[in-house]
């Protein structure tokens, strides 16, 4: 039996890396690409949610 782990492109980077148990950071290459992208994440929401503009802010009670 053939061993070829199926490869992904890391969503990070792009580079392909294989998907298998041994890469705790699929399906990225590396926790520094998985961390990345988690900041992107957050900084997507924490700007979308700074862009919506609050009610509270209105003064009107
Ligand atoms: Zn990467």
């Amino acid at each position: 039996m053939s061993q070829s782990p199926r490869k992904v492109a890391c969503p990070g980077c792009g580079k392909l890396t294989p998907w298998s148990t041994d890469n705790p950071w699929r399906p990225f290459c590396s926790e520094r690409c998985k961390l990345i992208d988690l900041g992107h994440w957050a900084t997507e929401r924490y700007r979308v949610e700074g862009d919506t503009p609050t009610e509270d802010d209105d003064g009107s009670h």
